[in-house]
């Protein structure tokens, strides 16, 4: 598949811009999970993924410093060797797509966040008012 194949596309990088990435239309969600291990790794409050099929996916520059990190028993995390920035999330629980931190993204992508996940798992401080649908409880996907 080459990059003119997708009928629109958004492109991103991390901090210091020697990782650049490019995600291609339709995307397939766009959510904020506030789960721990996503919380610790981005160091912040939750963090807003979008989910992209591996093949709509491209490393365009700076593939040589990606650096990725095994954090759970099926789960892998991208982040730059560089500077750090936490950038993407893979797991074999569903290895057609790859999970893209939107924060890294500096053009629009084709949707806006839609839901949360592991909503029971914020933190204390977390206030949100929006009004998408939130879930969480034990699985982190069930309606709350
Ligand atoms: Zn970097
Ligand atoms: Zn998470």
């Amino acid at each position: 598949m080459t990059d003119n194949s997708v009928s629109g596309a958004a492109r991103g990088a991390c901090l210091c811009r020697s990782v650049q990435f490019k995600a291609g239309f339709p995307t397939l969600f766009c959510c904020h999970c506030h789960c721990t291990m996503c919380r610790r790794a981005h160091g912040a409050a939750y963090v807003t993924w979008v989910g992209v099929p591996v093949e709509q996916w491209r490393v365009t520059a700076g593939a040589e410093l990606l650096r990725s990190y095994e954090s759970s028993d099926h789960g892998r995390r991208m982040f730059c060797g560089n500077c750090g920035s936490t950038l993407c999330y893979e797991s074999s629980h569903h290895p057609e797509r790859i999970d893209v931190a939107l924060a890294n993204f500096y053009e629009p992508i084709d949707r806006a966040p839609e839901f949360h996940v592991f909503f029971s798992d914020r933190t204390p401080w977390t206030s949100i008012g929006d009004e998408l649908m939130k879930l969480g409880g034990e699985s982190g996907f069930e309606p709350v």
